[in-house]
């Protein structure tokens, strides 16, 4: 699985920006248990159609919380 990119409004809101994610997940293995998106401190994920997103990867303060527990192992943050 490769990073996932998010586009986000620059400051004027008029042109797009790809912002690059430091944070991977394996959506195949991802069982939507919502334990990542309730641990994180920061609220950087969100369960979407039943498998974990990233929200704002701009908010994450890489503590690693999600990866240490995720019981199937799908996050990796760089
Ligand atoms: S590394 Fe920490 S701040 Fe970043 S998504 Fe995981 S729990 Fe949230
Ligand atoms: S803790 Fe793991 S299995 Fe559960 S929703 Fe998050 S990424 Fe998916």
């Amino acid at each position: 699985m490769g990073l996932g990119s998010f586009f986000k409004r620059n400051k004027e809101n008029k042109a797009e920006e790809v912002i690059e994610s430091h944070i991977d997940i394996n959506t195949d293995d991802c069982g939507g248990c919502e334990k990542c998106s309730i641990a994180c401190p920061n609220n950087v994920l969100i369960i979407v159609d039943g498998v974990s997103s990233v929200r704002d990867p701009q908010v994450c303060k890489s503590c690693k919380v999600c990866m240490a527990i995720c019981p199937n192992d799908c996050i990796t943050v760089n």
